[in-house]
């Protein structure tokens, strides 16, 4: 397995134990060097499959190293703590819930379901939710959280921190009482039960001789110390990554951490990869002209051997509606010529893109597939069932029982549910628990929902987990009444999909025919044995071998898992996982995601959509050069995720939140050598140079072809219908009327304080409509055109 890899890459992959940093770009086999190296630590017996953890970035990834794992060894890969930081702190709460402090069954918050519970918070603590909206307060708890921070530990320098931090100290509270966990809170507890309690943290920096990490420059500062701390016992940190794919800087990321890990600990260690085996070259040249353009990095160089290819094909066309068309044209095209489906990606920078790309690809009867987004386990119907399935395992997670307590309805009104509130605040007691407390009509139904609740729970106590989900989707009435309404068809479907995700998660887990409630409990040693199987040899076949053989310490990973009933490990997945694994997973589709999430995916083909200023580089991060930066980082990510052929697509105008946008090409589209692209439609329309603007009052007719606004001039040539407009407008012809004043992208501009500028972006009509405008002196700058007395200069 080491012959096929360049001297680099096999110095890396045999390197004796000691802390390592390969700090290389994208394409030169950093995954693959990580995963090879597990497999050769395995199989010259430096290492028991059990004394390796390896973290990755998304459960994709995670699975996608299983995979190559296998393919090197065959060995049986369960119980492999391979997965994402929270994944692996989900899995070591649910074997130490006691000494972490929590319940054996405490549910995961999604960041939906955690939004949901500070405003219930905000409104039950009657906190003016405009002073402190929901949003910023969930930001505010969450970036404590991966600072590692408690109430206690930040600093109340005003009377609005000193108020932010009692919430956050409610919020924990109420959090405690119903039992619930939020996803930063997995990391947190899992660092604060490793710091405080000495044999559990010995046991697993003992059981861990070698932590590899992928993506290390995405690490926040929490999970870099978790990884310092597991390390403590003397186990080998091995992380790969790439500053110039850090692209969660907006998430509390720090790709200061890859320096601090070179200095304090990889010291001499850093090896370089430069060969790409992704990329042909005009998109590794493309990727390299972008990035150059940054000013803080480490500072690498890639080359490939595989020639040049073909040149980056460029598409503009007049609407967003247009340039998904003539994405699916090329789709078929691809498909026609013999592509996967599964070999071609459609890259977004917002999710917000995804349902104008999605609609023509099922227009056109391509089966796809969207990642991340709305997720299959968030969809509405999805949650409900899901949260009949949490309550029964606990009553008092508060979320759950308010999504569903009257859903479908029970006539259970919202004076009811005040009272109840009440009651339970009043008594510092969960909402189900004050059920008994409540008299008169709403407390008889309640009480009915409570019986109904205990009585699905006892029915867990019986039935398999596909069986019991059958039941909760009946007797809930969730059946009925999606089937009495008059979109309900597709959410009955996907409830059927949630039986079926069970069905496989079932048979994965072998839970097959066991009870979905039954807790299978593994007493968890008070003190962890003194010597953990890091030196037994080697178990390649370990399919064949009872884990227990392997490492019977009470600690093995398949042991732990055993700690969860069948419901609860369904439940974290669904918490946890992005939904993926449905049965459509097989299936050959598109793949369709954000660039976020193609994170160190590659496909034979790649679709970068919407490449327009404002959108990618994205107008939030326009207000500091830092941002830029980390865009145009993104855009680095999107162009390395091709293989073979790369298009870069763009519209004129585009519905964005219920508004149609005008903007024009992406400074990126110029940041790349010419002598890479292929215009496929004429360069021309919405320049970024002033001197090829066109007539703007153009006698264009407006057009309700792209459902937006757009108007077209005279060079526009005239789509024949169902098919797509050869052509963009040779003249920039959209624009936006304020009083008797025309706007447009491009024109100049001057205004009273911020001086003179340029319109980039323009959005909304009449007294509504807003301008974007990059000033020279003071950056970039959001106006309402109808107060901002702009003159045009
Ligand atoms: P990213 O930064 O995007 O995560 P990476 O550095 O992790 O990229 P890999 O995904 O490991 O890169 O490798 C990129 C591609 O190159 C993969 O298809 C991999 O199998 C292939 N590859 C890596 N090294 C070699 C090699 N020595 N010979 C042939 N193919 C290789
Ligand atoms: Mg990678």
């Amino acid at each position: 397995m080491i012959d096929r890899l360049n001297p680099e890459q096999q110095a890396a992959v045999t390197l004796p134990p000691q802390h390592a940093l390969v700090l290389a770009g994208a394409g030169s086999g950093k995954t693959r060097v990580l995963t090879t190296r597990m497999a050769w630590l395995i199989q010259t017996s430096q290492a028991s499959p059990f004394g390796l953890l390896a973290v990755t970035f998304t459960n994709k990834s995670a699975r996608e190293m299983l995979t190559r794992l296998t393919s090197l060894l065959p060995i049986n890969t369960r119980g492999l703590w391979v997965g994402t930081f929270h994944g692996l702190c989900n899995r070591m709460l649910r074997a130490h819930y006691r000494d972490a402090g929590l319940i054996q069954t405490f549910q995961i918050l999604d960041s939906a379901d955690q939004l949901a519970s500070i405003k219930r918070l905000l409104k039950g603590a009657g906190i003016d939710d405009e002073k402190y909206p929901p949003r910023d307060v969930q930001r505010f708890i969450n970036g404590a959280k991966e600072q590692g921070e408690r109430p206690s530990d930040i600093e109340a320098w005003d009377d609005h921190r000193r108020r932010l931090i009692e919430i956050y100290k409610l919020y924990q509270a109420q959090c405690e009482r119903d039992g619930v966990v939020d996803f930063p809170e997995l990391l947190l507890r899992s660092y604060e039960l490793l710091q405080r309690n000495a044999p559990i943290r010995e046991h697993y920096q003992r059981r861990f001789r070698h932590i590899l990490v992928d993506e290390f420059q995405d690490t926040n500062a929490l999970q870099y110390r978790w990884l310092i701390l597991l390390s403590g016992g003397g186990a080998s940190i091995f992380a790969v990554g790439d500053d110039d794919q850090s692209i969660y800087a907006f998430r509390g990321a720090d790709v200061g951490n890859m320096a601090d890990f070179q200095r304090d600990y990889a010291r001499g260690t850093v090896i370089r990869l430069e060969q790409n085996y992704r990329s042909y070259g005009h998109i590794l040249d493309s990727a390299n002209a972008l990035i150059a353009h940054n000013t803080s990095r480490l500072g690498k160089n890639l080359w490939t051997e595989q020639g040049a290819g073909e040149p980056v094909r460029v598409a503009e066309q007049p609407s967003d509606l247009l340039e998904a068309r003539w994405v699916i044209d090329e789709i078929k095209a691809l498909i026609h010529d013999g592509g996967l489906r599964s070999q071609i990606a459609v890259l977004y920078r917002s999710n917000a893109q995804s349902r104008v790309i999605e609609h023509a690809l099922f227009s056109a009867g391509i089966s796809y597939k969207v990642y991340g987004g709305l997720r299959f386990f968030e969809r509405q119907e999805v949650k409900h069932a899901l949260a009949y399935l949490r309550l029964m395992d606990n009553r008092n997670d508060d979320t759950s029982w308010l999504r569903v307590v009257n859903f479908p309805t029970r006539g259970i009104g919202a004076r009811t549910l005040e009272q109840l509130a009440d009651l339970a605040r009043e008594h510092n007691i969960s909402l189900c628990q004050a059920v008994p407390l409540m008299s008169g009509k709403g407390g008889g139904n309640l009480l009915k929902f409570a019986a109904l609740i205990e009585s699905m729970a006892h029915e867990a106590q019986v039935v398999s987990l596909p069986e019991l989900i059958e039941h909760v989707i009946h007797h809930s009435g969730l059946r009925n009444y999606y089937q009495n309404e008059k979109e309900g068809a597709e959410r009955l479907e996907n409830l059927q999909e949630l039986v079926n995700a069970a069905t496989v998660f079932a048979a994965e887990e072998n839970f097959e025919g066991l009870p979905a409630g039954r807790m299978i409990e593994q007493p968890v040693p008070a003190t962890p044995p003194e010597v953990l199987g890091t030196d037994e040899p080697a178990e390649l076949d370990a399919a064949d071998v009872p884990i227990r053989a392997l490492d019977d310490s009470g600690f093995a990973g398949a042991v732990l898992e055993q700690t969860m009933s069948p419901l609860a490990a369904f439940l974290s997945y669904a918490s946890l996982e992005a939904g993926d694994n449905q049965a459509q997973a097989g299936q050959d589709a598109v793949q369709l995601m954000t660039v976020h999430a193609a994170k160190g995916l590659e496909f034979d083909a790649v679709f970068i959509t919407g490449v327009e200023e404002g959108l990618f580089p994205h107008e939030n991060s326009l207000l500091e050069p830092a941002g830029l930066e980390e865009e145009r980082r993104l855009m680095y990510v999107a162009i390395t995720r091709a293989r073979e052929r790369l298009y870069i697509t763009l519209a004129q105008s585009r519905m964005l939140h219920g508004q149609t946008r005008y903007a024009m090409r992406s400074r990126f589209l110029d940041e790349i050598p010419q002598e890479h692209l292929k215009w496929l439609t004429p360069k021309a329309g919405l320049a970024r140079d002033a001197a090829t603007w066109g007539d703007d009052t153009g006698s264009g007719a407006r057009s309700s072809a792209g459902g937006g606004a757009y108007r077209r001039g005279d060079a526009y040539n005239r789509p024949s219908s169902g098919t797509i407009a050869p052509r963009a407008p040779r003249s920039l012809t959209s624009g936006v009327t304020v009083g008797d004043q025309h706007f447009r992208i491009g024109q100049g501009v001057h205004h009273q304080k911020f001086g003179d500028g340029t319109i980039i972006g323009l959005s909304g009509s009449g007294q509504d409509a807003q301008a974007q405008i990059q000033f020279r002196d003071v950056g970039p700058k959001t106006l309402a055109l109808g107060v901002a007395k702009l003159e045009v200069i």
